[in-house]
């Protein structure tokens, strides 16, 4: 069901108010790796809003490497988003970690993101295909791109089509970044699916410097749009600083896109 041999035309995936993967369009997802607080999670929405972003991303339930690490405001964290939706109309994306909130992440966000580590949490994906809710897929730290396709096959095969995947970088020997970017999974995505296909320049680079250029090159390369993470203050943020862009670095990439000519 994601091959296009059976699906030749691309799928537009509808989040709430928002198309993604309409021809020509690119779609900005942008918002704090974390819920912090709602003065953080307004404060962004706002400023990323009028930037240009279509959609709010932030983590209410948050897979850390480390179980002493902060995990997340959790069910405060999901009222939070749904605040800062009420006051800036932007549809939310946060990530679910278990099949056993599908039923409140149904009812609550609008673009439920699967997480690199759980890209084959075979349960969770069957339970989402349950749904008819949106759901993004991300690239398992060490998939394949068959892999992957094979986790997206779980959703639509439960019976959900709505599936976008991400592209988030991967494991390979390099350490200077993160991840290493596979910009090639883009067009290798567009010609074996008709499903659309976002990056993720954060967490692929893990610094906040190389996510302009990064952004710009998987547009380039025929993405659909881009998850990225905005913070109000980087330096003090509760997980994933170093990779988020303040909103005066976000404002600036977003006008770079703009100039050149896509309609982001
Ligand atoms: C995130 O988006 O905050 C996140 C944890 O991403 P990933 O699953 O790609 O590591
Ligand atoms: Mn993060």
């Amino acid at each position: 069901k994601a091959s296009r041999k059976f699906h030749p035309d691309p799928s537009v995936i509808k989040v709430d108010n928002v198309e993604i993967g309409k021809e020509g369009e690119f779609t900005v997802i942008a918002g704090p790796c974390s819920v912090e607080s709602e003065a953080q999670i307004i404060d962004v929405a706002q400023s990323v809003k009028k930037s240009g972003a279509k959609m709010l991303r932030g983590g209410a339930f948050k897979p850390r490497t480390s179980p002493y690490s902060f995990q997340g405001l959790e069910l405060e964290g999901l009222k939070l988003l749904k605040e800062a939706k009420e006051k800036t109309g932007l549809p939310i994306v946060t990530e679910i970690m278990s099949p056993k909130m599908v039923e409140i992440f149904d009812k609550d966000v609008d673009l439920i993101q699967v997480g690199a580590r759980n890209m084959q949490n075979f349960d969770l994906l069957k339970e989402l295909g349950n749904t008819k809710k949106p759901v993004l897929l991300k690239r398992g730290l060490s998939s394949t791109i068959e892999e992957w396709l094979m986790s997206a096959e779980y959703i639509l095969a439960s019976g959900n089509p709505n599936v976008v995947l991400c592209e988030r970088g991967i494991r390979t020997f390099e350490t200077y970044t993160r991840n290493t970017l596979d910009l090639s999974a883009i067009p290798a995505i567009k010609r074996l699916s008709h499903l659309p296909v976002i990056v993720d320049p954060s967490h692929s680079a893990g610094m906040s410097w190389m996510v302009e250029p990064l952004s710009l090159a998987a547009m380039t390369v025929g993405a659909d749009g881009l998850i990225v993470e905005v913070h109000n203050c980087p330096e003090k943020a509760w997980c994933d600083g170093a990779q988020s862009l303040d909103k005066k670095q976000f404002e600036n990439m977003m006008n770079k896109m703009k100039a050149i000519g896509v309609h982001v």
